[in-house]
């Protein structure tokens, strides 16, 4: 499980589906889309807080195995 706290308190998490896609990884989802929105951009995640506002982003890491 992935675990997301924003500043503000809110929390939610991303849990493993089941589902695995062709390259074997498993497929996770968010346990609650009315705490946050996610999308996906120039090869970064960003997150936002459906609560406070706030943004966050992961940028991508190289050399992922
Ligand atoms: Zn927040």
């Amino acid at each position: 499980m992935l675990r997301f706290e924003c500043e503000c308190g809110n929390k939610t998490a991303f849990f493993p589906t089941g589902d695995v896609d062709e390259q074997g990884r498993e497929v996770l989802d968010i346990e609650d889309d009315d705490c946050v929105n996610y999308e996906f951009a120039d090869k970064s995640l960003m997150i936002k807080c459906k609560f406070c506002g706030h943004r966050y982003v992961l940028p991508q890491f190289e050399d992922f195995k």
